[in-house]
């Protein structure tokens, strides 16, 4: 017997929310970043599961843009990654799926993807438009219903 619950391993300890969500977070345009991953096979075939969807439902957007959060600056921003282009696993958390889905998988896609080039770390503002985009995405899937 698998329980809903163990279904995702706990990534994260419950970490408390805090949720003053920041007034000045930055808007961007990500219309024809969102053209150009539709036109890709490899990226537009990455979609929410149903237990995804459970799972961002059970924790709340503002928790999985904190995982989101976490994940970009550990896994994409750091100037040197050793395993850069495995570092992101094909499932296992939404945000996963959202990272291989946008190009912010690794830094040879976010290069591919957003032209900024690997090899260095990655500014805040960055990591925040890595974010954003990853959001983006999680956002539209929920909406597809
Ligand atoms: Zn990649």
């Amino acid at each position: 017997m698998v329980s809903q619950k163990s279904i995702y391993p706990s990534l994260f300890p419950e970490e408390e929310l805090n949720e003053n969500i920041s007034s000045e977070r930055k808007e961007y345009d990500l219309t024809s970043l969102f053209e150009r991953l539709a036109k890709s096979d490899f990226r537009s075939r990455f979609h929410l599961s149903m237990k995804d969807r459970e799972y961002i439902m059970e924790k709340g957007l503002p928790t999985i843009r904190k995982h989101a959060e976490d994940f970009v600056a550990k896994r994409l921003a750091p100037a040197v990654i050793p395993n850069d282009g495995k570092q992101t696993p094909m499932r296992g958390h939404p945000v996963f799926l959202a990272q291989h889905a946008t190009g912010c998988c690794c830094r040879g896609c976010f290069f591919k993807w957003h032209h900024i080039p690997a090899g260095r770390a990655l500014t805040k503002e960055e990591q925040e438009y890595a974010v954003a985009v990853l959001m983006a995405w999680i956002e539209k899937q929920m909406n597809k219903g």
